[in-house]
Formats: structure tokens, sequence, C-alpha cells
């Protein structure tokens, strides 16, 4: 697991706010075999006994209810969808989640994929992102983005962590789908001395971050080859690890 803080950029904000991250592994949970340990999807074929000790797990670790997880339900689009304290059981489809309440915890689910987290603590908004190479295609990161400026945020002022996802080297893509991703992020999806197309959809990630003028900062770790991460590449059959983002009071450390 990686933890950390977002604090205001010009020092502590006026709101008193701050928002913990947390990106989750494999260790840690109860589930078993394909689904070691610590699965939080629902809709992989785990036990939904396990599934739910997990996701109770954590709750406890960012310190809300259980009551306040918004968990993505991706689609591998481009929607984003605001989440209040009377919404989190009624999440839509849709890959990216932004919430203006505190103690409100948004996990995107992730094999592969970059779960991302963002963050404007001065403006009080926090955003978690689902994205693969459908997702840079679609413009799913900066969508999320937008629909944060349009609940009060600056780009300036929002900061982001890109979470582990397969790496370019592990990630050998058809032909179709490196030139979808070469047409939005051309120095993410590139041809190998063999013509082998890969993508490196973190980088992409991070790039569209940058053109946002979003400060971005990734967990660079694959998914493929650390066996303490889900990866459905490797094993089709398997969990997934969360990105986890709350907003609190900065008094409110336990
Ligand atoms: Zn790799």
């Amino acid at each position: 697991m990686w933890s950390g803080t977002f604090t205001a950029t010009s020092g502590s904000a006026r709101n008193g706010l701050m928002a913990d991250w947390y990106f989750t592994d494999r260790r840690g949970g109860t589930s078993q075999g394909e689904y070691e340990s610590l699965n939080l999807a629902a809709h992989v074929g785990d036990s939904s006994e396990s599934v739910s000790a997990n996701l109770d797990a954590i709750a406890a670790t960012a310190r809300v209810s259980r009551s306040a997880l918004a968990v993505i339900k991706a689609e591998h689009g481009a929607n984003v969808h605001a989440v209040g304290a009377d919404s989190v059981a009624e999440v839509p489809l849709a890959d990216g989640l932004i919430t203006t309440t505190s103690e409100l915890a948004l996990v995107a689910l992730a094999a592969d994929c970059a779960p991302v987290v963002l963050a404007d603590v001065e403006n009080q908004v926090v955003g978690a992102v689902h994205c693969g190479w459908r997702g840079v295609v679609a413009g799913v990161v900066p969508a999320t983005v937008e629909a944060m400026v349009r609940s009060g945020a600056q780009p300036s002022s929002i900061s982001a962590i890109v979470g582990p996802a397969i790496c370019p080297s592990c990630y050998a893509v058809d032909p179709d789908c490196g030139a979808a991703v070469a047409e939005v992020s051309p120095t993410s999806a590139t041809r190998d001395s063999a013509g082998q197309w890969r993508v490196d959809v973190a980088a992409a990630v991070m790039s569209s971050l940058y053109d946002l003028g979003v400060f971005a900062e990734q967990i660079q770790e694959c998914t493929f080859t650390n066996r303490e991460l889900f990866s459905y590449r490797r094993s089709r059959v398997t969990g997934r690890q969360g990105a986890v983002i709350v907003m609190r009071e900065v008094g409110a450390r336990a």
C-alpha cells in the first residue's frame, strides 16, 4: 500500500482541509485463490463475503464509514459523476468520480489500467479515475479535471497521483489500439524495433495532466511484473486493487 496526504499547494488551506490518498496492493485482505487477498471488485468472480470484508478493511484504513465508500463502476469511457453524501449508493457507470463532500471516499479499481487520484484542497474538490487505453482515447482524465473545475477547482491548484499500471514493456497491443492512443498521446504509444505497438497508459495520463497544468506524480510500479499487484494481462481471472481519496479536516487525523 502506498499512502499520503494532499495539502493546499500554497501552504495550509484556509478552509482547514486536506485529502488523504491510498493505493492498495494485494496484501492484507481475505480473498482466496486468484483473488488473494485484498480484491476490492465485486464483479470479477470473487466471493461477495470476501469482497465485502475487504471493502470494510479499506473503509477502516481510510477512516470512513463503509457507507461512505463510493466505488467507480468502470465502463472504459469518459463519463464523470459527482457524488454527494446522499448518493454514494447510487453511483452510475462512470470512469471518473468527483466530490466536494468531506469524509466521503472515492475508490477507483484497476488491474493494469491506471488508477488516478486528484485533489484541489483549497477549493474543496477531489476526484478518482480509472483509465486504461480506452480511457486515454476517450479523454476521461481531462473530463474529470473539467468536472472538478466546474465544481470550483483551479487546474493550477489540483495535485494528482497516477498509481501502478502496466508498463509499456509488458503491454504489447494490437495496431488499432496503438494507433488510437498515438492519435491522442503520440509519445505514449510507440512501435518497438520489431514493429510491435506498445502503450504506456500511465505516461499518457501524466502528459494529459501536464497539458492541463495539473501537478502530477507517478507511482512507478508495473502491475504485470510486481506480483504484489493484480494484473489482468498476467492472470485474466484476478482481483482489482484500489485507489482511494478522502477529503477531511486537518484536525480529523486519528
Ligand atoms: Zn512491466
